[in-house]
């Protein structure tokens, strides 16, 4: 068995500049769209000019810049993911050329965004319970659904989930549709007033006899939910490394100001309640990074990876906000001024403990692996 756990020259590379860029770029303007709750769409087209993102990315690369931009702007760290179509969804794969190509180019080029309208107002974890209907009458879907806490709730596309089969099949029953929010029965989005999170704000949307052709049905029929658990699996990893990325940037400033902060005549870094969680927020965040990179490394090599994309989603996001809080006190009275960026990232990585499965469910697919499905709920 051969181990590497070093970079390639070119993810070093790439490293290197999307780190530049993060720095130079988007840390000058992390407060700009906290503040103005916009999707940073300047930052995305800046980003792509700049040649960092494409679609041919591996895993593993995206997961380098989810790192980076994780720690200089937490904000714009799914922008940029989604421009590199990571997911079979937003691929709508399916869908005829002549509709999907268009729509798939401007996401490219981070002119428009599709939104994932999975969860609903009565169930998010509990899949099987969906109350949204597509019905096929002639050559077109039906679509009944309320949709909420969809991120970029007012984006010009969305993929829905719906029952289309039998509610008997259960998760099986479900299947996904592409809607553009043009057309009619799309009601406007009521976005909602949300504590982070605020490059993809969420809200909900109905659909009310929202008519769509017959080939806008996403994949095979029946088949939504394996393409949400391919999206959930990597997507876990990238929540993963995006939080580890504002935890470690909290960290490398936390030492910076215990060098320099002096208390009864000694830096604070010579005091070991000060030092010690530092060198253990150090410790848990390698073994967080590596355990984030080696699901993204086995979804590249086309390998399982749920059970360890489960153990990135319940672990780092409960792991890196108490680093984060632990950096915020031993800043002083200063680490609770929003001047600092402690405040935002608290509120931004809290969200990341439930979006995507909270932390609880994420460790029911852990559980599951370890002990069968038939032995866990
Ligand atoms: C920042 C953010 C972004 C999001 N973006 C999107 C998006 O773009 N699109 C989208 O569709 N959704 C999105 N969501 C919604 C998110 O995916 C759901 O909130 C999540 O799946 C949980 O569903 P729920 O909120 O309905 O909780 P519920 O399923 O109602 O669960 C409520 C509580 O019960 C716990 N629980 C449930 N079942 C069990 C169990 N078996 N064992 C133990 N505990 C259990 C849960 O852990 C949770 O704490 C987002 C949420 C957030 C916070």
């Amino acid at each position: 068995m051969s181990l590497h756990f070093g970079l390639s020259e070119s993810q070093q590379l790439y490293r290197e500049q999307i780190r530049r860029f993060a720095k130079q770029e988007l840390a000058p303007r992390r407060q700009h769209w906290d503040q103005q709750r916009e999707r940073p769409v300047e930052m995305v087209r800046k980003a792509l000019d700049a040649g960092l993102l494409d679609i041919e990315m591996t895993h593993v690369m995206r997961g380098i810049m989810m790192e980076e931009v994780g720690s200089a702007d937490f904000n714009c760290a799914l922008p940029f993911l989604v421009t590199t179509e990571p997911f079979e969804l937003n691929r709508l794969d399916g869908v005829p050329d002549e509709v999907r190509n268009p729509i798939r180019q401007l996401v490219r080029e981070g002119r428009t965004i599709i939104a994932v309208g999975f969860t609903e107002p009565s169930s998010g974890t509990d899949v099987a319970n969906f109350q949204s209907t597509a019905t096929l009458d002639g050559d077109e879907w039906v679509i009944n659904a309320v949709k909420n806490s969809i991120s970029w709730a007012d984006a010009e596309y969305f993929t829905i989930t719906c029952r289309t089969e039998a509610r008997d099949q259960k998760i099986w029953s479900l299947s996904n549709f592409l809607v553009p929010r043009d057309t009619e029965g799309v009601h406007a989005p009521r976005i909602w007033d949300d504590m982070g999170s605020h490059g993809a704000e969420r809200g909900e949307v109905r659909f009310e006899d929202v008519r769509v052709p017959k080939d806008y049905l996403i994949g095979e029929r029946g088949k939504a939910y394996a393409q949400m658990a391919q999206l959930f699996d990597t997507n876990r990893a990238y929540i993963g490394l995006k939080c580890i990325g504002a935890a470690q940037a909290s960290v490398d400033e936390t030492c910076e100001f215990a060098r320099n902060r002096k208390v009864m005549g000694n830096s604070i870094s010579t005091y070991q309640g000060v030092s010690f969680p530092m060198v253990e927020a150090e410790t848990q965040l390698e073994a967080a990074r590596l355990l984030c990179y080696k699901t993204l490394w086995l979804a590249d090599q086309n390998l399982p990876n749920s059970k360890e994309g489960g153990m990135c989603k319940w672990w780092v996001p409960e792991l890196t906000f108490e680093i984060v809080r632990q950096c915020l006190t031993l800043h002083g009275h200063y680490g609770y001024s929003s001047e600092l960026p402690f405040e935002q990232r608290l509120r931004d990585i809290l969200g990341w403990q439930i979006g995507d499965g909270t932390s609880q469910v994420s460790k029911l697919i852990v559980a599951r692996s370890m002990f069968g499905r038939e032995n866990t709920a």
